[in-house]
């Protein structure tokens, strides 16, 4: 076609369906504007993505909770905050979001047993727009073990950030918001979701400490995408950062009245069986996200780690009381403020760590105040205050670095 002839083509498509133009741009990532389940033929459950241009889809299946995997090119999904909340068929729900970079990931909650069938590819002529639909068919629990088994592609491991510039020795914080991606973590009625509410409270706190000048500050995240737990953990390791700070938001659908917020640190007994549970909750968000939790950090080894195991559990407590100090001033605390449990991110036996539950997206007041600017600022504020005492105090603290070597050299999975 003569490139005039393309030209004016290209335009009609562009004025015809912002699809199409879409279509027409290879580098731009996929846009999904519709995801919607269907009943066909033989009680067979069809999900189809409305799409901007066609992605490559592989699918599996995992047991345990039975789940249907679907794994994408990344897509930008535009769907209502309804999308994937109403049971049909087979399904049960199904989340979406960003894997990985370049990656994106829709996990389907089975309601029964069943495996995939068909996945085809259509494009609408109308507008251009690209159909993808992925078909479940009933199996038998024994058919659909087998097709579970052969599955579960692991992530491969991602390159830490860069390593730091020598010559700066300023701290360096590791600002961890929970959640993210395809991995929503609580939401709340209003359809607000626990990963996005963190976030942009993570992100509140690091210009906060920015601007201070007084630090470096990393996040484990920096946009809405799924990192697993103990990637988590070994970016903070592999920074070898000073201080571990995880940001979450609960809910409690049975009290709406509960509210306030916690600071949890890391150990093998929990404080009560409410903390135990919800570090149970919060440590399967990797099985949420369609991939397993990967071993924790390397055992206790040696005498040398036991101790510096030990010192940085203190460390983390110590934090966690002037914490507790500079927040209750600015907001709500829970009944009991400053507990302990075997969260999976507070396993770095070199970082000081703490996982602060803001309060409850269950709370329609606590909702609000998670939204409010003011809030934000005062309570980020507090936080920082908290970091700046934690830090001219440690001056005197003089923590031996030798032992924090030693310890990081022992890598954080097998
Ligand atoms: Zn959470």
């Amino acid at each position: 076609m003569p490139a005039r002839a393309r030209l004016a083509l290209a335009i009609a498509l562009v004025l015809a369906s912002p699809l199409a133009a879409r279509a027409q741009a290879p580098g731009l990532t996929a846009v999904a504007i519709g995801a919607d389940l269907a009943t066909g033929a033989g009680g067979t459950t069809k999900l189809t993505l409305t799409l901007s241009k066609a992605v490559e889809a592989r699918a599996f299946v995992m047991e345990r909770p039975d789940r249907v995997v679907i794994d994408l090119a990344e897509v930008n999904f535009q769907l209502g905050p309804e999308a994937g909340r109403k049971r049909e068929g087979l399904v049960s729900s199904f989340r979406y979001g960003l894997f990985a970079p370049g990656r994106s990931r829709i996990v389907v909650d089975l309601a029964q047993a069943a495996t995939v069938g068909r996945i085809e590819t259509v494009t609408r002529a109308k507008d251009g727009a690209v159909l993808l639909s992925i078909e479940f068919q009933r199996a038998d629990r024994d058919a659909f073990r087998r097709a579970a088994v052969a599955s579960d592609p692991m992530p491969a491991a991602r390159k830490a950030a860069a390593v730091p510039e020598a010559s700066d020795t300023r701290p360096l914080i590791m600002v961890d918001a929970g959640h993210g991606g395809i991995d929503p973590g609580a939401i709340a009625s209003t359809g607000v979701f626990e990963k996005d509410i963190v976030f942009g409270f993570a992100q509140a706190l690091v210009s906060r400490l920015e601007s201070s000048g007084r630090y470096r500050v990393r996040m484990t995240r920096d946009r809405d995408v799924f990192v697993p737990l103990s990637d988590r953990v070994r970016l903070a390791r592999e920074a070898n950062a000073d201080l571990f700070v995880s940001i979450h938001a609960d809910s409690i659908s049975s009290a709406p009245q509960v509210r306030g917020a916690t600071i949890y640190t890391g150990s093998e007994r929990a404080t009560d069986a409410e903390s135990a549970k919800l570090a149970d909750r919060e440590n399967k968000a990797d099985a949420a996200a369609g991939t397993e939790t990967q071993a924790g950090p390397a055992q206790v080894a040696d005498i040398l780690q036991e101790l510096t195991l030990r010192e940085t559990r203190s460390f983390s407590s110590g934090f966690a009381k002037g914490l507790r100090a500079h927040l209750s001033p600015v907001m709500e605390m829970s009944p009991k403020p400053h507990r302990e449990a075997g969260f999976v991110v507070l396993r770095s036996p070199d970082v000081p760590s703490v996982l602060v539950e803001l309060g409850y997206l269950s709370s329609k007041r606590d909702l609000d105040l998670l939204q409010s600017e003011t809030w934000r600022s005062e309570v980020t504020g507090g936080m920082a205050k908290a970091i700046d005492a934690f830090f001219g105090n440690r001056t005197t603290l003089t923590r031996p670095d030798a032992l924090k070597r030693s310890a990081a050299i022992a890598p954080v999975s097998p």
